[in-house]
């Protein structure tokens, strides 16, 4: 049984921040990252990211991984096993994980779960047929393999991420016939859409898909136009001939540990599904779990980190270890994290976020 004072499962940007902040103050932290690198999805970004300076505004995703990198091999009280799955986190507060082929047991005084999210997908006839790809395993296959996913790709979904993959498959040579939004706006930000409007590719909205065809491998979608209630207008069916069909229909918070560790969970769908009640300090109602990132709201890199920052505070200040400059870190990534949301465009997640907070923080 392996004993440290604070556990942290996923090493993407908010598990990154965590490990970060609790070693600095002192605790000892084991970093758990089932891939075999890490980053989450910031290794597979190559273009430059939004949001605020304090937050790499204006770097590249995969850079900023780097960055977060660097730091952490500078302490000394971070463990890191890569490979390494949390399965499960049981009453007696013992975390069960699987390296390889082995299987070891974790008894951390705290636990921080930064999982991340899962892709969305959606139901039409065919969509099993090789060539279907959610778009965060698109920009894995090209950006992290090299691999190229296909000739020819219909794109689904204008948000930021149906809309940046969609770049990012021209940068690779692909072809992109059109990106199809069901919502009758396009929900990206105008920077990116008018890029890759520019580019030539058109953004049909109020589309959705009626079916995918094909034998052993996708080789065409048919769309259709879809009226203000969402039902498919018949007669309005188009056909293109595509090898590659990319789903950007967005994300799910990957919240089993917290469903298994018993957490009141709750259905918010500005926040991507089922999320985690919480305090200010990311606590959730398990007394020493906290969470940080897409687990407790699907939102930005830029807030995952804030969040990470702020729960490896509270845990390692909940085990007593203190620094002298901990209540200025404190109030700063409130701040931070304040201003972040206080954009418009975070009007959704914070509506979100109203319904599972709870009081009581450091
Ligand atoms: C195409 C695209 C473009 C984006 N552009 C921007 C942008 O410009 N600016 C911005 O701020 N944000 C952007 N984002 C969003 C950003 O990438 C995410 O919000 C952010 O990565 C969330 O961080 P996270 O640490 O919560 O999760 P992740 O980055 O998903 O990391 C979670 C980690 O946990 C690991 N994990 C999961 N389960 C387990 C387990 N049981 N055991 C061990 N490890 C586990 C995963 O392997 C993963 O490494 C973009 C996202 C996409 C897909």
């Amino acid at each position: 049984m392996r004993q440290t004072d604070i556990a942290i499962v996923g090493a993407g940007p908010a598990g990154l921040m965590a490990a970060i902040q609790a070693a600095e103050m002192g605790a000892q932290v084991l970093l758990l990252e089932r891939a075999n690198e890490l980053g989450g999805q910031l290794i597979k970004q190559t273009h430059k990211f939004f949001g605020s300076r304090e937050e790499y505004a204006g770097e590249r995703g995969f850079e900023i991984a780097h960055k977060l990198m660097d730091q952490l091999v500078q302490l000394s009280n971070v463990t890191v096993w890569k490979n390494a799955t949390a399965l499960g986190y049981y009453p007696d507060g013992v975390l069960s994980v699987k390296q390889g082929n082995s299987f070891c047991l974790v008894k951390p005084k705290k636990l921080i779960v930064a999982t991340g999210a899962s892709e969305k997908t959606l139901a039409f006839p065919n969509n099993d047929l090789p060539g279907i790809y959610g778009a965060g395993a698109v920009q894995t296959l090209m950006n992290v393999y090299g691999v190229k996913p296909a000739d020819r790709v219909l794109m689904v979904g204008a948000g930021n991420i149906g809309v940046i993959v969609a770049y990012q498959l021209l940068q690779a040579g692909v072809e992109v016939a059109a990106i199809i939004e069901a919502a009758p706006k396009i929900g990206a930000y105008w920077v990116h859409a008018s890029k890759i409007q520019r580019c030539g590719v058109p953004i049909l909205t109020g589309h959705t898909i009626k079916k995918a065809y094909g034998t052993d491998r996708l080789s065409g979608v048919t769309v259709c136009r879809l009226d203000e209630k969402w039902n498919q207008i018949p007669g309005t069916e188009q056909d293109f001939a595509v090898d590659g069909l990319c789903l950007a229909v967005g994300l799910s918070p990957l919240t089993e540990l917290l469903w298994q560790a018993g957490c009141k969970m709750e259905f918010v769908p500005e926040l991507g599904g089922y999320v985690p009640w919480r305090n200010a300090d990311l606590l959730t109602t398990h007394h020493n779990i906290y969470v940080a990132g897409d687990v407790a709201g699907v939102e930005e890199a830029s807030a995952a980190m804030v969040e990470g920052k702020l729960a490896g505070l509270a845990a390692a200040f909940a085990l007593r270890y203190q620094s002298e400059n901990f209540a200025a870190l404190y109030h700063e990534a409130k701040s931070q994290l304040n201003a972040l949301r206080s954009a418009p465009v975070s009007a959704k997640v914070c509506n979100g976020l109203c319904k599972v907070m709870l009081g009581e923080a450091v």
